[in-house]
């Protein structure tokens, strides 16, 4: 039941019971009146009565006082009793309607009749006194029978006034017991009005006062200690603890948003340093893989709701390898052609969702999960690919995340594209343009490391030299010339393979270097390669060129000498294998010569 219609019950029962209650005060005070009523009555009854037998006895003394001394005024006295006699009856026969009960009636009767009996006796002897009969009317007046008469009465008043006495003294009871009873009543009634009003009252007090204000300083407390998790009630009552309800609501909802503000703020600082994180990293990375990495591990943390992929385009710029993933993306392909996405198509950010309308890209699974697509551009080139796509359960980040995803993606494209001109830089300082070999600076480089990192390790050295070239020049041009150089290189890459590494020394020199091979076994190799040279016939622009031969010098290290003078012992080796007659291979070790004519044996 409702607070409202509860008050509202005890309220009107509280008014019947005041309204009872006043009612029975009334009829307490009425039986009070009754009461007194009867006693008055009583007591005039009574009055009225003893007055009678009073006169009565006084009317006796003046006629027995007028036959004895026969004064008039006596007589006169004896007539006026009489009269006041008269007077009193009538008084108690006017009493008689106060609710005289019969047998008070006819004892009133009795007391008429014996006075009237009195009355006739008295005035027959006053009668005989003044015709002459003194003794007569003293006989009469002291006689037996006046005395009888005069008791007679007496007694008879004497019944009248006990009965009314005892009339009087039951309507004084029942008027007392009621006015009792409902004297009892009316606050027995006031009583319970006062329970229930004091009861509604604490109830009120309690409910509405006491158990809102405590409930709401435990609120207060909670707020004043920032938990703004705690709940607030509404009360939407018109009093003063409905505006203190209102007004901590506002307070809570203000803490709340500040709240949530400030984790916004710091969310999004967090991002930021996350994002400031990788990019000192990229900046750091000194390959591809270190990058994707690098990425790899940032991009959950700074964008726990997306998984996502970094693709980069290889070098003839039609396919995307997937470089690096992070949180197990499942829609998009590992690699695939460019034209299979929309983003790098248009060189813009790309949202394929396939339940929003808009074209989803075709290395995307059909699904209705949403992925982004940002191409990773540098200096207006494309570079690569960013993808991110959303978690079961989550939303493809809001437009804030999607400024720092375009971020994230330059500088990702700025970083890769800085390693791809490190390392075309570094092919640059370190290979020949013409045949993709390493230079000379590289050579040098790679025998001073060797000496160092590997002291004592074995390693082989060929040097080689085209024959004649200058001669093959003049015949068949410089471009012929350069083919041909190309050409005995890819040879070279073909012959050593793993085994080492080949190096243009310079013109139509080359070098190669074999680590953890002896003489002898760069010796066969270096057969081998020049045999390759020397059987394979060349041809330029539709024209034939015929064959081409190369001269070798081989030298070991370090049994056959230190890696200082490796390059320097098979330069005079291939000096030698020239001065021999070329397209042969000479050890620096034990000078062996191979005939120009005896290419199978080796
Ligand atoms: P030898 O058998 O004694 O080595 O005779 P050769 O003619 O090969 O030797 P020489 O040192 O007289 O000539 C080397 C020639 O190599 C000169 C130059 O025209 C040619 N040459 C050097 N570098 C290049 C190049 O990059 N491209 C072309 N096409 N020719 C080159
Ligand atoms: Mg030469
Ligand atoms: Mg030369």
């Amino acid at each position: 039941m409702r607070i409202n219609e509860i008050t509202n019950w005890a309220y009107g029962v509280t008014v019947v019971l005041t309204v009872l209650s006043g009612g029975a005060f009334m009829l307490s005070a009425g039986s009070a009146n009754q009461e007194r009523v009867a006693v008055e009555e009583h007591l005039s009854l009574d009055e009225l009565s003893e007055q009678l037998a009073l006169g009565a006895e006084e009317r006796t003394d003046e006629a027995r006082l007028y036959v004895m001394r026969g004064q008039d005024r006596h007589l006169k006295a004896f007539h006026d009793k009489e009269t006041e006699e008269q007077g009193l009856e009538q008084a108690i026969k006017g009493i008689k309607g106060l609710g005289a009960s019969d047998a008070e009636l006819s004892a009133l009767v009795e007391v008429e009749q014996d006075a009237d009996a009195l009355d006739q006796l008295e005035e027959a002897a006053v009668a005989a006194y003044q015709n002459g009969d003194l003794a007569g009317a003293q006989e009469t007046l002291f006689g037996p029978e006046h005395d009888r008469l005069q008791i007679g009465l007496l007694e008879t008043v004497t019944r009248f006034r006990e009965l009314v006495k005892a009339r009087t003294e039951t309507a004084v009871a029942l008027a007392q017991s009621r006015s009792d009873l409902w004297g009892l009543a009316a606050k027995t009634m006031l009583a319970v009005t006062a329970a229930l009003f004091l009861g509604v009252l604490y109830f009120v007090l309690k409910r509405r006062v006491a158990m809102p204000l405590t409930r709401m300083t435990g609120i207060v407390t909670r707020l004043a200690r920032q938990d703004y998790a705690v709940e607030v009630p509404l009360d939407r009552r018109q009093d003063e603890i409905g505006e203190m309800n209102q007004a901590i609501h506002i307070f809570r909802e203000n803490g709340l948003e500040r709240d949530r503000l400030d984790a916004e703020r710091r969310a999004d600082q967090l991002t930021k340093d996350l994002i400031l994180q990788m990019m000192h990293r990229l900046q750091a990375c000194q390959t591809q893989g270190e990058l994707a990495d690098v990425v790899s591990r940032f991009a959950p943390q700074i964008f726990p709701n997306l998984a996502g992929r970094l693709y980069v385009l290889n070098d003839s710029r039609t396919l995307l390898a997937g470089m690096g993933s992070w949180l197990d993306p499942k829609h998009s392909a590992a690699s695939f052609p460019t034209s299979a996405c929309w983003g790098l198509r248009r060189g813009r950010p790309h949202l394929s969702n396939h339940g929003q309308g808009d074209i989803s890209c075709q290395h995307l699974a059909e699904s209705d999960v949403a992925g982004l697509c940002i191409p990773l551009t540098a200096q207006g080139d494309t570079i690569g690919l960013l993808y991110f796509e959303e978690r079961p359960g989550q939303d493809m980040a809001a437009e804030s995340s999607r400024l720092y995803l375009e971020l994230i993606a330059e500088n990702i494209g700025l970083a890769v594209a800085n390693l791809q001109l490190r390392d075309r830089l570094t092919n640059l300082s370190v290979r020949d343009a013409l045949t993709g070999l390493f230079n000379r600076r590289c050579l040098d480089e790679t025998l001073a490391r060797h000496g160092r990192a590997h002291p004592g390790q074995p390693l082989a050295c060929l040097m080689m030299d085209i024959d004649r070239f200058k001669r093959f020049n003049d015949e068949f041009g410089h471009d012929a010339g350069d083919m041909v150089m190309q050409y005995v290189a890819q040879l070279m890459l073909d012959t050593v393979g793993e085994a080492g590494t080949c190096y243009r020394f310079g013109g139509e020199e080359f070098t190669i270097l074999l680590p953890d091979a002896a003489e002898t076994a760069a010796f066969e190799l270096a057969e081998r390669l020049r045999q390759k040279i020397a059987t394979t016939p060349l041809s330029h622009g539709g024209r034939i060129l015929g064959l081409v031969s190369v001269s070798i010098g081989v030298a070991g290290s370090p049994a056959e000498g230190p890696v200082s003078t490796l390059v320097t012992r098979a330069d005079a080796a291939l000096l030698e294998a020239k001065a021999s007659g070329r397209n042969q291979t000479v050890l620096a070790g034990a000078v062996k010569l191979v005939d120009k004519g005896n290419l199978n044996s080796a």
